[in-house]
Protein backbone atom coordinates (compact mmCIF):
# COMPACT_ATOMS: atom_id res chain seq x y z
CA UNK A 1 0.00 0.00 0.00
CA UNK A 2 1.72 3.70 -0.82
CA UNK A 3 1.65 5.81 2.39
CA UNK A 4 -0.45 9.13 1.35
CA UNK A 5 2.06 11.99 1.17
CA UNK A 6 1.59 14.60 3.84
CA UNK A 7 -0.02 18.05 3.79
CA UNK A 8 3.81 19.86 2.86
CA UNK A 9 1.89 23.41 3.86
CA UNK A 10 1.03 24.16 7.80
CA UNK A 11 -2.19 24.13 8.52
CA UNK A 12 -2.97 27.96 8.60
CA UNK A 13 -1.24 28.55 5.26
CA UNK A 14 -3.30 25.74 3.25
CA UNK A 15 -6.75 27.26 1.35
CA UNK A 16 -5.40 30.79 1.21
CA UNK A 17 -6.67 32.56 -0.82
CA UNK A 18 -3.29 32.78 -3.21
CA UNK A 19 -4.72 36.26 -5.56
CA UNK A 20 -5.07 39.77 -3.70
CA UNK A 21 -8.84 40.59 -4.57
CA UNK A 22 -7.85 43.89 -5.62
CA UNK A 23 -5.34 43.08 -8.00
CA UNK A 24 -7.21 40.11 -9.21
CA UNK A 25 -9.97 43.07 -10.32
CA UNK A 26 -7.47 45.26 -11.84
CA UNK A 27 -6.18 41.89 -13.79
CA UNK A 28 -10.07 41.38 -14.48
CA UNK A 29 -10.52 44.58 -16.04
CA UNK A 30 -7.32 44.99 -18.19
CA UNK A 31 -7.94 41.80 -19.40
CA UNK A 32 -11.60 43.10 -20.66
CA UNK A 33 -10.09 46.28 -22.13
CA UNK A 34 -7.13 44.81 -23.80
CA UNK A 35 -10.16 42.61 -25.90
CA UNK A 36 -11.91 46.08 -26.93
CA UNK A 37 -14.23 46.43 -23.93
CA UNK A 38 -14.89 49.94 -22.51
CA UNK A 39 -13.65 49.46 -18.62
CA UNK A 40 -13.28 52.14 -16.10
CA UNK A 41 -10.79 50.77 -14.11
CA UNK A 42 -10.75 52.19 -10.34
CA UNK A 43 -9.16 49.62 -8.71
CA UNK A 44 -5.69 50.06 -8.05
CA UNK A 45 -4.14 52.74 -5.83
CA UNK A 46 -1.59 53.59 -8.53
CA UNK A 47 -1.76 58.11 -9.46
CA UNK A 48 -2.28 57.85 -13.60
CA UNK A 49 -2.48 59.85 -15.92
CA UNK A 50 -6.19 60.60 -17.79
CA UNK A 51 -4.69 58.38 -20.33
CA UNK A 52 -4.36 55.36 -17.98
CA UNK A 53 -0.53 55.17 -18.44
CA UNK A 54 1.85 55.57 -15.83
CA UNK A 55 5.33 56.77 -16.57
CA UNK A 56 7.58 54.29 -17.87
CA UNK A 57 4.92 52.25 -18.61
CA UNK A 58 5.52 48.56 -17.13
CA UNK A 59 8.81 49.24 -14.96
CA UNK A 60 6.51 51.93 -12.95
CA UNK A 61 3.77 49.63 -12.99
CA UNK A 62 3.22 47.46 -9.88
CA UNK A 63 4.37 44.06 -10.56
CA UNK A 64 1.86 41.30 -9.89
CA UNK A 65 2.10 39.95 -6.15
CA UNK A 66 3.48 36.86 -7.08
CA UNK A 67 6.13 38.53 -9.67
CA UNK A 68 6.18 39.09 -13.42
CA UNK A 69 5.31 35.28 -14.98
CA UNK A 70 8.50 35.73 -17.97
CA UNK A 71 10.51 36.40 -14.15
CA UNK A 72 9.36 33.26 -12.94
CA UNK A 73 9.95 31.33 -15.68
CA UNK A 74 13.43 32.39 -16.43
CA UNK A 75 14.44 31.60 -12.92
CA UNK A 76 12.90 28.21 -12.56
CA UNK A 77 15.15 27.80 -16.12
CA UNK A 78 18.11 28.86 -14.45
CA UNK A 79 17.52 26.64 -12.01
CA UNK A 80 16.71 23.26 -13.61
CA UNK A 81 16.99 24.07 -16.94
CA UNK A 82 16.28 20.65 -18.92
CA UNK A 83 15.80 18.19 -16.00
CA UNK A 84 12.73 17.28 -15.07
CA UNK A 85 12.29 19.15 -12.02
CA UNK A 86 11.26 22.23 -13.98
CA UNK A 87 8.09 20.66 -15.45
CA UNK A 88 7.23 20.38 -11.22
CA UNK A 89 8.55 23.80 -9.69
CA UNK A 90 6.64 27.45 -9.32
CA UNK A 91 7.94 30.12 -7.95
CA UNK A 92 7.35 33.50 -6.31
CA UNK A 93 9.20 36.92 -6.64
CA UNK A 94 10.88 37.99 -2.94
CA UNK A 95 13.33 40.51 -2.35
CA UNK A 96 16.51 38.48 -2.64
CA UNK A 97 17.25 35.37 -1.03
CA UNK A 98 16.42 36.90 2.43
CA UNK A 99 12.38 37.34 1.84
CA UNK A 100 12.61 33.56 -0.17
CA UNK A 101 13.64 31.99 3.48
CA UNK A 102 11.03 34.12 5.10
CA UNK A 103 8.51 32.62 2.95
CA UNK A 104 9.46 29.19 3.60
CA UNK A 105 9.91 29.34 7.56
CA UNK A 106 6.57 31.00 7.45
CA UNK A 107 4.49 28.78 5.44
CA UNK A 108 6.63 25.56 6.51
CA UNK A 109 7.02 25.97 10.02
CA UNK A 110 3.98 26.23 12.86
CA UNK A 111 5.03 28.87 15.01
CA UNK A 112 7.07 27.57 17.91
CA UNK A 113 8.43 25.58 15.69
CA UNK A 114 12.53 25.60 14.48
CA UNK A 115 14.49 25.14 11.59
CA UNK A 116 17.48 22.92 10.80
CA UNK A 117 20.58 24.40 9.41
CA UNK A 118 24.51 23.31 10.41
CA UNK A 119 25.85 24.87 13.45
CA UNK A 120 28.27 27.31 11.20
CA UNK A 121 24.90 29.59 9.66
CA UNK A 122 24.33 33.19 8.35
CA UNK A 123 22.93 35.08 11.32
CA UNK A 124 19.83 36.28 9.98
CA UNK A 125 18.67 32.65 9.53
CA UNK A 126 18.07 32.95 13.16
CA UNK A 127 16.63 36.86 13.16
CA UNK A 128 13.95 35.92 10.15
CA UNK A 129 13.24 32.58 12.54
CA UNK A 130 12.62 34.64 15.93
CA UNK A 131 11.08 37.53 14.23
CA UNK A 132 7.83 35.16 12.91
CA UNK A 133 7.64 33.48 16.17
CA UNK A 134 9.83 30.26 14.97
CA UNK A 135 13.94 29.60 15.57
CA UNK A 136 17.09 27.91 14.73
CA UNK A 137 18.14 24.17 15.59
CA UNK A 138 21.68 23.00 14.18
CA UNK A 139 23.79 19.97 14.17
CA UNK A 140 27.44 19.88 13.86
CA UNK A 141 28.57 20.86 10.87
CA UNK A 142 31.94 18.98 10.08
CA UNK A 143 32.54 15.10 11.05
CA UNK A 144 36.02 14.31 12.62
CA UNK A 145 37.58 14.26 9.49
CA UNK A 146 36.58 17.73 8.21
CA UNK A 147 33.79 16.36 6.01
CA UNK A 148 29.69 17.65 5.91
CA UNK A 149 28.41 15.03 8.71
CA UNK A 150 25.64 13.08 7.93
CA UNK A 151 25.04 11.30 10.64
CA UNK A 152 24.92 14.19 12.67
CA UNK A 153 22.50 15.61 10.07
CA UNK A 154 20.10 12.45 10.21
CA UNK A 155 20.20 12.24 14.16
CA UNK A 156 19.24 16.02 14.32
CA UNK A 157 16.22 15.73 11.69
CA UNK A 158 14.91 12.54 13.20
CA UNK A 159 14.73 14.48 16.56
CA UNK A 160 13.39 17.05 16.04
CA UNK A 161 10.58 15.79 13.25
CA UNK A 162 9.28 13.18 16.46
CA UNK A 163 9.14 16.38 18.59
CA UNK A 164 7.41 18.41 15.31
CA UNK A 165 6.11 16.16 13.32
CA UNK A 166 7.48 18.61 10.75
CA UNK A 167 11.01 19.95 9.79
CA UNK A 168 12.08 22.49 7.16
CA UNK A 169 15.81 21.90 6.88
CA UNK A 170 18.14 24.90 5.37
CA UNK A 171 21.29 24.15 3.86
CA UNK A 172 23.26 27.03 2.05
CA UNK A 173 25.73 25.44 -0.29
CA UNK A 174 27.91 25.92 -2.39
CA UNK A 175 30.28 28.31 -1.29
CA UNK A 176 28.60 27.85 2.28
CA UNK A 177 28.71 31.31 4.25
CA UNK A 178 30.31 31.68 6.46
CA UNK A 179 32.29 28.54 5.95
CA UNK A 180 33.27 28.74 2.23
CA UNK A 181 32.55 24.60 2.52
CA UNK A 182 31.05 23.03 -1.13
CA UNK A 183 29.57 19.62 -0.74
CA UNK A 184 30.62 16.82 -3.16
CA UNK A 185 28.61 13.98 -4.76
CA UNK A 186 28.65 12.02 -2.22
CA UNK A 187 28.08 14.07 0.77
CA UNK A 188 24.84 15.20 -1.48
CA UNK A 189 23.80 11.16 -2.28
CA UNK A 190 23.69 10.94 1.63
CA UNK A 191 21.62 14.29 2.80
CA UNK A 192 19.10 13.65 -0.45
CA UNK A 193 18.57 9.97 1.51
CA UNK A 194 18.45 11.15 4.24
CA UNK A 195 16.20 13.90 3.46
CA UNK A 196 14.26 11.23 1.54
CA UNK A 197 13.47 8.68 4.38
CA UNK A 198 12.94 11.29 6.67
CA UNK A 199 10.04 12.60 4.27
CA UNK A 200 8.52 9.29 4.80
CA UNK A 201 7.64 9.97 8.62
CA UNK A 202 6.10 13.44 8.23
CA UNK A 203 5.90 16.46 6.19
CA UNK A 204 9.89 17.79 5.49
CA UNK A 205 10.93 20.61 3.45
CA UNK A 206 14.15 20.63 2.27
CA UNK A 207 15.39 24.70 1.85
CA UNK A 208 18.56 25.55 -0.68
CA UNK A 209 19.90 29.05 0.02
CA UNK A 210 21.82 29.02 -3.63
CA UNK A 211 22.74 32.95 -3.09
CA UNK A 212 26.45 31.94 -3.76
CA UNK A 213 25.72 29.49 -6.94
CA UNK A 214 27.43 30.97 -9.72
CA UNK A 215 30.40 31.12 -7.01
CA UNK A 216 30.63 27.45 -7.04
CA UNK A 217 33.13 25.21 -8.81
CA UNK A 218 31.42 24.90 -12.30
CA UNK A 219 32.47 21.17 -12.56
CA UNK A 220 30.70 20.60 -9.62
CA UNK A 221 28.30 18.11 -8.21
CA UNK A 222 24.61 18.16 -10.33
CA UNK A 223 22.48 19.03 -7.17
CA UNK A 224 19.26 18.47 -9.09
CA UNK A 225 19.89 15.19 -9.97
CA UNK A 226 19.64 14.71 -5.70
CA UNK A 227 16.21 16.73 -5.41
CA UNK A 228 14.70 14.60 -7.57
CA UNK A 229 15.68 11.68 -4.43
CA UNK A 230 14.26 13.72 -1.98
CA UNK A 231 11.81 15.22 -3.93
CA UNK A 232 10.14 11.39 -3.80
CA UNK A 233 8.75 11.74 -0.49
CA UNK A 234 9.81 15.56 0.52
CA UNK A 235 9.10 19.28 -0.91
CA UNK A 236 12.21 20.94 -2.49
CA UNK A 237 12.56 24.62 -1.95
CA UNK A 238 15.18 26.68 -3.31
CA UNK A 239 16.01 30.59 -2.04
CA UNK A 240 17.15 31.98 -6.04
CA UNK A 241 18.69 35.59 -5.70
CA UNK A 242 20.30 38.45 -8.16
CA UNK A 243 22.02 39.59 -5.31
CA UNK A 244 25.52 37.59 -5.61
CA UNK A 245 25.41 36.32 -9.18
CA UNK A 246 24.51 39.23 -10.90
CA UNK A 247 26.23 41.80 -8.43
CA UNK A 248 22.82 43.45 -8.11
CA UNK A 249 23.12 43.45 -4.07
CA UNK A 250 20.56 46.79 -3.75
CA UNK A 251 18.33 45.73 -7.12
CA UNK A 252 16.36 43.09 -3.94
CA UNK A 253 15.64 40.45 -7.06
CA UNK A 254 15.01 37.44 -6.04
CA UNK A 255 12.57 34.01 -5.98
CA UNK A 256 11.25 31.45 -3.73
CA UNK A 257 11.14 28.30 -6.25
CA UNK A 258 9.29 25.54 -4.96
CA UNK A 259 9.21 22.11 -6.32
CA UNK A 260 6.35 19.41 -5.80
CA UNK A 261 5.31 16.49 -7.69
CA UNK A 262 1.13 17.07 -6.98
CA UNK A 263 -0.47 19.53 -9.04
CA UNK A 264 -3.01 20.16 -6.28
CA UNK A 265 -0.21 20.78 -3.64
CA UNK A 266 1.68 22.82 -6.16
CA UNK A 267 -1.49 25.26 -6.56
CA UNK A 268 -2.08 25.81 -2.75
CA UNK A 269 1.97 26.18 -2.19
CA UNK A 270 0.89 28.68 -4.91
CA UNK A 271 -1.54 30.50 -3.23
CA UNK A 272 0.03 30.04 0.00
CA UNK A 273 3.36 32.05 -1.09
CA UNK A 274 0.95 34.92 -3.23
CA UNK A 275 -0.82 35.33 0.72
CA UNK A 276 2.43 35.60 1.98
CA UNK A 277 3.76 38.07 -0.71
CA UNK A 278 0.22 40.78 -0.12
CA UNK A 279 0.82 40.22 3.85
CA UNK A 280 4.53 41.55 4.07
CA UNK A 281 6.16 43.69 1.10
CA UNK A 282 3.25 43.45 -1.51
CA UNK A 283 4.96 43.23 -4.89
CA UNK A 284 8.61 43.43 -5.40
CA UNK A 285 10.70 45.28 -7.86
CA UNK A 286 8.83 45.38 -11.15
CA UNK A 287 12.14 47.35 -13.14
CA UNK A 288 14.82 45.08 -11.23
CA UNK A 289 12.65 41.89 -12.35
CA UNK A 290 12.10 42.99 -16.05
CA UNK A 291 16.07 43.72 -16.18
CA UNK A 292 16.63 40.52 -14.86
CA UNK A 293 14.58 38.19 -16.81
CA UNK A 294 16.21 40.16 -20.02
CA UNK A 295 19.75 39.19 -18.57
CA UNK A 296 18.51 35.21 -18.37
CA UNK A 297 16.43 35.15 -21.48
CA UNK A 298 18.33 37.83 -24.27
CA UNK A 299 21.24 35.48 -25.56
CA UNK A 300 23.17 38.23 -25.79
CA UNK A 301 22.49 39.91 -23.08
CA UNK A 302 22.93 36.93 -20.79
CA UNK A 303 26.38 36.09 -22.47
CA UNK A 304 27.52 39.53 -22.25
CA UNK A 305 26.29 39.10 -18.29
CA UNK A 306 28.18 36.17 -17.80
CA UNK A 307 31.42 37.37 -19.19
CA UNK A 308 31.29 39.78 -16.57
CA UNK A 309 30.70 37.70 -14.10
CA UNK A 310 33.57 35.59 -14.96
CA UNK A 311 35.71 38.58 -14.67
CA UNK A 312 34.24 38.77 -10.68
CA UNK A 313 34.90 34.96 -10.69
CA UNK A 314 38.63 34.55 -11.97
CA UNK A 315 39.58 37.73 -9.59
CA UNK A 316 37.76 35.93 -6.01
CA UNK A 317 39.73 32.67 -7.89
CA UNK A 318 42.73 34.42 -7.23
CA UNK A 319 41.99 35.46 -3.58
CA UNK A 320 41.10 31.47 -2.69
CA UNK A 321 44.57 30.19 -4.27
CA UNK A 322 46.48 32.41 -2.39
CA UNK A 323 44.42 31.77 0.61
CA UNK A 324 44.59 28.53 0.38
CA UNK A 325 48.63 28.52 -0.28
CA UNK A 326 49.53 30.76 2.56
CA UNK A 327 47.23 29.04 4.85
CA UNK A 328 48.32 25.37 4.44
CA UNK A 329 51.71 26.55 4.60
CA UNK A 330 50.96 28.52 8.07
CA UNK A 331 49.55 25.04 9.17
CA UNK A 332 45.61 26.94 9.89
CA UNK A 333 42.92 24.92 10.12
CA UNK A 334 40.16 25.71 8.00
CA UNK A 335 37.25 23.26 5.94
CA UNK A 336 37.68 22.34 2.28
CA UNK A 337 37.90 26.23 0.43
CA UNK A 338 36.96 25.68 -3.44
CA UNK A 339 35.87 28.79 -3.54
CA UNK A 340 32.87 31.54 -2.16
CA UNK A 341 32.70 35.11 -0.75
CA UNK A 342 33.90 33.49 2.77
CA UNK A 343 36.28 31.18 4.43
CA UNK A 344 36.29 30.58 8.02
CA UNK A 345 39.24 29.88 10.09
CA UNK A 346 38.63 27.56 13.44
CA UNK A 347 40.39 28.75 16.89
CA UNK A 348 39.14 28.19 20.44
CA UNK A 349 38.70 31.47 21.15
CA UNK A 350 37.58 33.41 18.27
CA UNK A 351 36.96 36.78 20.21
CA UNK A 352 40.61 36.64 21.91
CA UNK A 353 41.59 35.84 17.99
CA UNK A 354 39.54 38.85 16.58
CA UNK A 355 40.99 41.14 19.26
CA UNK A 356 44.57 40.06 18.32
CA UNK A 357 44.11 40.42 15.05
CA UNK A 358 42.78 43.91 15.08
CA UNK A 359 45.69 45.17 17.30
CA UNK A 360 47.91 44.39 14.39
CA UNK A 361 44.81 46.17 12.19
CA UNK A 362 43.16 43.25 10.49
CA UNK A 363 39.53 43.21 10.80
CA UNK A 364 37.72 39.58 10.53
CA UNK A 365 34.01 38.29 11.86
CA UNK A 366 34.24 36.11 15.35
CA UNK A 367 31.91 33.49 15.69
CA UNK A 368 31.60 30.83 17.76
CA UNK A 369 34.79 28.22 17.31
CA UNK A 370 35.77 30.29 14.25
CA UNK A 371 36.60 33.57 12.46
CA UNK A 372 35.05 34.30 9.27
CA UNK A 373 36.91 36.23 6.67
CA UNK A 374 35.49 38.13 3.68
CA UNK A 375 37.60 37.13 0.25
CA UNK A 376 35.16 38.75 -1.41
CA UNK A 377 36.71 41.93 -0.18
CA UNK A 378 40.63 41.23 0.38
CA UNK A 379 42.62 42.14 -2.57
CA UNK A 380 45.11 38.71 -3.20
CA UNK A 381 48.08 41.38 -2.28
CA UNK A 382 46.75 41.51 1.32
CA UNK A 383 46.08 38.18 1.62
CA UNK A 384 49.79 37.19 3.14
CA UNK A 385 48.86 40.07 5.88
CA UNK A 386 45.80 38.40 6.64
CA UNK A 387 47.06 34.95 7.09
CA UNK A 388 50.18 36.08 8.93
CA UNK A 389 47.83 37.62 11.41
CA UNK A 390 45.77 34.67 11.95
CA UNK A 391 49.11 32.65 12.81
N1 LIG B 1 21.99 33.61 2.16
C1 LIG B 1 23.24 33.87 2.50
C2 LIG B 1 24.04 32.76 3.07
C3 LIG B 1 23.79 35.15 2.35
O1 LIG B 1 25.06 35.36 2.70
C4 LIG B 1 22.98 36.18 1.83
C5 LIG B 1 23.51 37.54 1.71
O2 LIG B 1 24.52 37.91 2.23
C6 LIG B 1 21.67 35.84 1.47
C7 LIG B 1 21.20 34.57 1.65
C8 LIG B 1 20.64 36.77 0.96
O3 LIG B 1 20.99 37.84 0.25
P1 LIG B 1 19.89 38.64 -0.58
O4 LIG B 1 18.70 38.80 0.27
O5 LIG B 1 20.55 39.91 -0.92
O6 LIG B 1 19.61 37.79 -1.77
Amino acid sequence: MTRERSQPLISAAQGRPGDDPIFLLNAEAKSRAEKGESILNATLGVLMSDDGSVPMKRAAAYAPILGEAAFLRAVIDDLFGASPLAGRALAAATPGGTGAIHHSIVNFLEVGQALLTTSYYWGPYRTIAEHTGRSVETFEMFDAVGRFDLAAFARALARQLARQERALILLNFPCHNPTGYSLDESEWAGIAEIVRAAGEKGPVAFLLDHAYARFGNASGPNWTKHAERMLETATVLVAWTASKSFAQYGARVGALVAVHPDPAQRAAIQAALGFSCRGTWSNCNHLGQLAITTLLVDRDLRARAEREREALILLLRERVEAFNRDATRAGLRYPRYEGGFFVSVFTEDAERTAQSMRERGVYVVPMKGAVRLALCSTPAADVPRLVQALR
